[in-house]
């Protein structure tokens, strides 16, 4: 049977792969491949980074008004194609089309931050800094910038990074996850008929190949990344070795920490939605529940109620709440933790025929020394700790390596107040599981969650796509010049 093979997209059309090395892109929940990414070999991603630079010039060259119409017209686009994007992601991620809905809403917000941007662009100006002299700033682009992306979001995450690259005057090579290729495609084609230029957004399909490909380029100029944390720190060590701005989110642990004063149906609920909402496989999925004092007694048993009733079944399913996982390898992997602990729900049972099925799972009493704890599942696995104090809990989520997101559930307002003060994460939920920012924020966590020193997305993604340049201008009488060898002084 013939193969479908995802395209490159370069210079603006969908261009084959020349390479000899194919890599599967699965349906996950029937097990079958479905297509094959003919992974990039370094000759085309030159290709697609020369594109780029063709196209920048061209690109930074039209109005701020202009490249915020592309944006506006790009938000329509993906409006008017949201379930078209969201059944192609999920036949390939495996999430529900609901599911894929909100990722593809959540990316919507990036576009229409981007088609604000331009007033975040603005410069200062200082009259009369010195006589007749004034100073203003100007943010400018960097040129060519690449994104390097996971499988767990392959719409939002391009989103978060693309659209504030391409408003502030870059051009773009986005390098997606090789598991669900091909939504960027779609991405390529929406951006083209909104009015990109050619050659201002190009996909380069493949691995490490391609992502070192795009390090050792020196016309790449800054990388933005997604992934897991030993990748990312690699490709922020790699980068910026090679004299590159590189921002490299990695993995999580997220700690979601209920008191004994809240409300045990609601912390359920949000346990359950923000542990197994796309099997678990959400860097800011909440991973570990930590239950303080009598907390653990009524909520794992609320819990467990809940995971009984959650229909597991493929995205093409609407009755579906929760798909499979993205391989095989990795619902094995994300099964083996249930031998380490003491199971309370054991999704195994959901293991049947080919499909990548694990249903979901909690494990209570977790010891922080078991890799349940200080591993990074990424899928439906929910661990219970419980301690004693809100000092205990609050130093869990500190020592933790990771910093990406945590949350606390409680009625009293005091109590969330200091576990906001003293959190030493990027991302805090009082009462919310999933605090991931709104696009006018900036997203990113803390320690091992992120290298780098801007966040993604809204305004701090706009200063990392962005250089800010000072002018100095005088305008004198010539009549007034004069050789002066003292340094300038402004008093
Ligand atoms: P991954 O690190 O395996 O892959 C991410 C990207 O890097 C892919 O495009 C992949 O092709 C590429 N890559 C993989 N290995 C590489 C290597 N050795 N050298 C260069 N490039 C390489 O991550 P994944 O499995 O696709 O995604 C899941 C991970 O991403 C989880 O750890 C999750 O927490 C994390 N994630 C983090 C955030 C965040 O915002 N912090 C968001 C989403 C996902």
């Amino acid at each position: 049977m013939l193969m479908l093979s995802v395209k490159h997209w370069i210079g603006g059309s969908l261009v084959d792969g020349a390479g000899d090395r194919r890599l599967p892109v699965y349906d996950p929940a029937t097990g079958e491949t479905q297509a094959e990414v003919v992974a990039a070999t370094a000759d085309e991603v030159r290709a697609a980074v020369r594109a780029a630079l063709d196209a920048q010039p061209g690109w930074r060259a039209a109005s701020l008004s202009r490249r915020a119409e592309v944006m506006f017209r790009f938000r329509d686009l993906v409006d008017a194609n949201r379930k078209e994007i969201a059944s192609l992601l999920s036949s390939e991620h495996g999430k529900t089309v609901a599911d894929a809905g909100g990722e593809v809403a959540r990316g919507l917000e990036n576009v229409e931050f981007a088609a604000g941007a331009p007033h975040l662009l603005k410069g200062g100006y200082s009259e009369q800094a010195a006589t007749g002299v004034d100073v203003y700033s100007i943010r400018q682009p960097l040129g060519v910038v690449a994104g390097i992306t996971p499988f767990n979001f392959p719409a939002m995450v391009p989103m978060w990074m693309f659209c504030n690259a391409l408003v502030a005057g870059n051009t773009f090579v986005l390098k997606p996850s090789e598991k669900d290729p091909s939504v960027s495609l779609l991405l390529a084609d929406l951006l083209r008929r909104a009015g990109l230029p050619d050659g201002a957004f190009n996909v380069v399909q493949g691995d490490k190949v391609a992502v070192d490909a795009l390090i050792a380029d020196p016309d790449v100029r800054a990388l933005s990344f997604v992934g897991s944390t030993p990748v990312a720190r690699a490709i922020y060590e790699a980068g910026t070795r090679a004299g590159k701005r590189v921002q490299a989110l990695g993995g999580a642990k997220n700690h979601m920490v209920v008191l004994p004063d809240a409300d045990v149906d609601a912390a359920a609920d949000a346990a359950v939605s923000a542990g197994f909402g796309s099997a678990g496989e959400r860097c800011m999925a909440v991973s570990v529940v930590v239950a303080v004092g009598s907390a653990g007694d009524a909520l794992v048993p609320a819990i467990a109620s809940r995971l009984g009733k959650i229909r597991v079944g493929p995205a093409s399913d609407p009755d579906s709440e929760m798909g499979p996982l993205i391989t095989r390898e990795h619902r094995d992997r994300v099964a083996s933790y249930l031998e380490l602990g003491e199971v309370v729900v054991d999704g195994r049972a959901a293991v049947d025929g080919p499909g990548f099925f694990l249903g979901p799972s909690l494990v209570d009493n977790v010891d922080t020394a078991s890799p349940l704890y200080t591993d990074e599942i990424f899928g439906p696995v929910l661990s219970v700790v419980r301690v004693d104090t809100y000092d205990e809990a609050l130093k869990l989520v500190n020592d933790n390596p990771y910093g990406n997101g945590t949350a606390i559930f409680t009625r009293d307002g005091g109590a969330a107040r200091r576990f906001q003060y003293d959190a030493v994460c990027g991302m805090v939920g009082v009462n919310v599981p999933i605090p991931v920012p709104v696009a006018y924020y900036s997203f990113g966590g803390w320690k091992a969650s992120l290298f780098g020193d801007l966040h993604m997305y809204g305004p701090e993604g706009l200063q990392f796509y962005t250089r800010t340049k000072v002018v100095t201008s005088r305008w004198p009488d010539p009549a007034t010049s004069e050789v002066d060898l003292g340094f300038p002084k402004v008093r």
